[in-house]
């Protein structure tokens, strides 16, 4: 069993929804979501879109090994109807491992931590609000630290409050 973090986020359709509906199916194919952020707000990072985007970052425990994961994520991705036009697009549903454990992964299809962590707010903010002071694994620094060191500029807001699971 591990524990891995990840980032939910969409900017098409019904974006609570998406979450939603995303979190029901990590918890059905993935593991047992433990802990989960306020839903973010931000403005699309590195491409213009009319549509902002909702972000949550959770906590979940998995026996799937992180190619497993991914490829699950994937699958729940398609599920929800997103539909792969590139890089840096709009879309209903992203799901991206921030975290698996304290491993750290580079392969061709996967890299662990995500590589752009300390560079976007709308994946800072969520991951400080689930972590706190802890010292994020392999980066070995706090998401608040992070956050200090971010030059990301972008507009970003608390969506709703957290909500019981
Ligand atoms: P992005 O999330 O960067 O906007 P996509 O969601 O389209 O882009 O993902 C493209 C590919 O990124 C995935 O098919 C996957 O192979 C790869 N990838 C590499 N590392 C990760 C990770 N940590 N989490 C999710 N996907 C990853
Ligand atoms: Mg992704």
């Amino acid at each position: 069993m591990e524990e891995a973090i990840l980032l939910l986020g969409g900017n098409l359709g019904n974006r609570e929804l998406a979450l939603a509906q995303a979190m029901e199916k990590i918890e059905a194919h993935v593991g047992e979501i433990t802990a989960h952020s306020s839903i973010y707000e931000s403005e699309p990072w590195g491409f213009e879109d009319k549509n902002q985007f909702l972000n949550q970052a959770i906590k979940v425990n998995t026996e799937l090994n992180p190619q497993q994961l991914l490829s699950t994520l994937l699958d729940i991705e398609q599920s929800l109807g997103r539909i792969r036009t590139g890089k840096l697009s709009a879309r209903i549903i992203d799901l991206d491992i921030l975290f698996y454990g304290n491993q750290k992964i580079t392969t061709e299809t996967l890299t662990i931590p995500h590589p752009r962590i300390s560079e976007r707010l709308f994946t800072l903010l969520p991951l400080a609000e689930l972590l706190r002071n802890d010292i994020l694994p392999v980066l070995n620094i706090s998401a608040q630290e992070l956050i200090k060191a971010c030059s990301d500029k972008s507009k970003i807001h608390i969506w709703n409050f957290k909500n019981k699971l």
